[in-house]
This record gives C-alpha cells, sequence and structure tokens, in this order.
C-alpha cells in the first residue's frame, strides 16, 4: 500500500549548494514563477552556490545565461549545464573516435563541431546515431538512423534526454526526445544504450563541479519526478518538488518512499527556511 497522504514539507535549514531545473522549476515560458527572484537572491546574499540544469539541447549555455539574466537573474556561463554540454562530454570522454549523425538542432551540431566530434549523414559510416529534442526531425532523418542500425548493422543509438514533452504556459507543450527514441526504437527494434540528461547522474556530476561542497549535503530542486527528482535520490542529494510544473503530489503518493522528494513545496521561496522569511519581514503576498 502506497500512502496516499503526502502533504507539503519545508526545509528547515540551508544546503550548501542548490541545483535548480529550469523549465517549471525557475520559470514558464517567459515569467519566473512566484518567490523564484527572492529565493535566489538571498541564497547568493550568503554565498550559497547556485546551479542550473537543463534537459533541453536546443539552447546552448550562453542562450540559458540571456534568459536568466533577463529575468532578472544575473548567472555566470559556469552556473549552467545541460544535455549540450553533457552529450558532448560523453562523446569524447566514452567515444572519442566514433562518426556521429546527430538528429539535432544547431547548437548540439555547433558543439560537437567545436569538440572536433566526426559527424556524418552516411549510414555506411554512422557509428553512433543521436538521438535529441530537434523540432526539425523528418522522415529523411529517420531513414538514415535506420539504414545505420538495422541495414548496415554498426550504430548504435544513444540520446540526449528522455522527456516525453517540454512544458510551455498555459498546459500545452512540445514533443520532446522520447518521441524520436521512439520512432527509432519502434523500426530498428534497438534500445537506447545511454541517456545522458537527467535522470543520468552525469547532469549532476557536470553541475556541481569545481564547487568544493559535500553531493550529499545538496539540494536538488526540480518539477519533474523521473528526472529531478530520480537523479537526486540516485546520487544520494537531498531534493525538492516544486508543484509549479509537470508533477503532482498525487504522482508522489504513488511512488515508494524512496523514491519521493525530501520535500514537497508549493513554491520556490519555501526552500528558504521560516526563521530567514521572519528575518527578512517576508509574506506570501509580497512575491
Ligand atoms: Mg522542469
Amino acid at each position: 500500500m502506497t500512502d496516499t497522504k503526502i502533504s507539503l514539507s519545508f526545509p528547515s535549514k540551508l544546503y550548501d549548494a542548490y541545483i535548480f531545473d529550469m523549465d517549471g522549476t525557475i520559470y514558464l515560458g517567459d515569467h519566473l514563477l512566484p518567490g523564484v527572484k527572492r529565493t535566489i537572491e538571498e541564497l547568493r546574499r550568503r554565498n550559497i552556490p547556485v546551479r542550473y540544469l537543463s534537459n533541453n539541447p536546443t539552447k546552448d549555455p550562453s542562450q540559458y545565461v540571456e534568459k536568466l539574466s533577463k529575468l532578472g537573474l544575473p548567472t555566470d556561463i559556469s552556473d549552467i549545464a545541460n544535455t549540450v554540454v553533457t552529450m558532448t562530454r560523453w562523446l569524447k570522454d566514452h567515444r572519442p573516435d566514433a562518426v556521429v549523425f546527430p538528429i539535432a538542432e544547431q547548437p548540439l551540431i555547433d558543439a560537437f563541431n567545436d569538440a572536433g566530434i566526426k559527424m556524418s549523414d552516411n549510414p555506411e559510416e554512422i557509428d553512433i546515431v543521436v538521438a535529441s529534442y530537434d523540432r526539425t526531425f523528418d522522415y529523411r532523418k529517420l531513414q538514415i538512423a535506420f539504414d545505420a542500425i538495422w541495414f548496415h548493422k554498426r550504430a548504435i543509438l544513444v540520446a540526449t534526454n528522455p522527456d516525453r514533452y517540454c512544458p510551455f504556459p498555459g498546459g500545452r507543450g512540445e514533443p520532446d526526445c522520447a518521441s524520436i527514441i521512439a520512432a527509432i526504437e519502434a523500426c530498428t527494434g534497438t534500445k537506447v544504450q545511454m541517456i545522458a540528461g537527467k535522470p543520468n547522474p552525469v547532469m549532476l556530476e557536470e553541475a556541481i563541479a569545481g564547487l568544493d561542497v559535500d553531493p550529499t549535503n545538496c539540494m536538488m530542486v526540480g518539477d519533474r519526478l523521473h528526472t529531478d527528482i530520480q537523479m537526486a535520490v540516485r546520487t544520494g542529494m537531498f531534493s525538492a518538488m516544486p508543484l509549479t510544473g509537470d508533477s503532482t503530489i498525487e504522482e508522489v503518493a504513488e511512488l515508494d518512499e524512496k523514491d519521493r522528494p525530501t520535500y514537497v513545496i508549493d513554491r520556490l521561496d519555501r526552500l528558504i527556511p521560516a526563521d530567514i522569511w521572519e528575518e527578512n519581514g517576508w509574506t506570501e503576498d509580497d512575491a
């Protein structure tokens, strides 16, 4: 029997570092979510490291710096890790000589180019098909992947992220990488062998690289149970799930206790303990 009575719970202390998902956690579309600005400002004021993570491979880290800065959160490029960074790093670390066929938008292709990764759309020489969130996906790309994997029996399939859709304001969304993976798996009968994004702990390792912190005293904050929270569970990190994005409190209740977030919060500034709210004179209405 799963416990169906999950209630909101808020941290009573601060942690060594905070890693934030962005879509559905920090912002939705072009708007910051309630309490976000003062939460980040409070952590920065206390010199607590803040990092941002995204599974979205359609933007390079500088585009996130620009977006966050425009929304009033000044951000350094080293504060950002996304699947453009982790996918490129994985290929360099594990298959540096492979010929890659990226089913991808320009930022990922540019990153592969910059890293010296060999690319081809000739199925006879492709070693790795990289599926990603690609809004230019078409039959030609599917045929190349099919030929490289099924006909020539030489390529493996890897992917940037496992997300089914990317959330948009008003409850809308866009089909994400899972649908591209599914199309290739369906026609080739193969299975994706590695997914670089959350919940793969390499994302968290990338995020806290260079910080002198104990991962088991850091806080991962994100709105998706199966990516953000699962990654924190696998890494042994504390986690908080704001109810401002994808996953719901009912879905938390359906999980085994070990897979649940440490905290379920209604708004991001609950990460700041109550005594600091009092010190700062914060109320729920003023953010
Ligand atoms: Mg999210």
